[in-house]
């Protein structure tokens, strides 16, 4: 079973204020109208939107009302929002039509019903962290630095080996994770 499935990402309303960037984000992304209705018109969200990098699904009233029956199902007071049930429901409708839908959100109800519901949800936005690795150069010999695009093998001062050495490790959001 481990056939590749397109990707969605559903993006719910705290995604407008946190550090989530739509626009490092390779894959298909939507949000849904009552989302668009909770978030500032400058909001990183609300921009994404605007020049399409985002797109405004909703889904249909059928899959709501199957999600609000779950819902409540399984919690006595789920503390969601139409918002919050608007997002749930594009991640079920996603699903059902055979997409790997990935909510993502930093609400904390929302994540805990998303999990009950058996639906894959994200804090970071983004699995696919790589790090980026910053180097200098480095004298063997003599220990002086080096610019990252100092050209010499050699030291300036000593003659010895100029190393290579990692400085500092960076996560970044991959741009690109989809394989071709
Ligand atoms: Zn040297």
């Amino acid at each position: 079973m481990s056939v590749e499935k397109k990707r969605v990402l559903v993006l719910d309303a705290t995604v407008a204020y946190s550090g989530y960037d739509p626009f490092m984000v390779s894959e298909e992304q939507y949000t849904t109208s009552k989302i668009m209705s909770e978030i500032k018109k400058n909001s990183k969200l609300a921009i994404a939107v605007n020049l399409g990098v985002v797109k405004i699904r909703d889904p249909s009233e059928n899959v709501v009302r199957e999600i609000i029956e779950m819902v409540k199902n399984h919690c006595e007071e789920p503390n969601l929002s139409d918002a919050d049930i608007s997002v749930l429901a594009l991640a079920y409708e996603f699903s059902k039509e055979g997409a790997n839908a990935l909510i993502i959100s930093d609400d904390y109800s929302l994540q805990n019903m998303a999990k009950i519901l058996g639906l894959k949800i994200s804090r970071y936005g983004r699995p696919f962290i790589r790090h980026i690795l910053y180097r200098v150069k480095i004298c063997e010999k003599c220990k002086r630095k080096y610019s990252p695009d100092y050209p010499g093998k050699t030291c300036e001062i000593c003659g010895g080996r100029i190393l290579s050495k990692v400085v500092k490790r960076v996560k970044v959001y991959e741009k690109s994770s989809q394989g071709n």
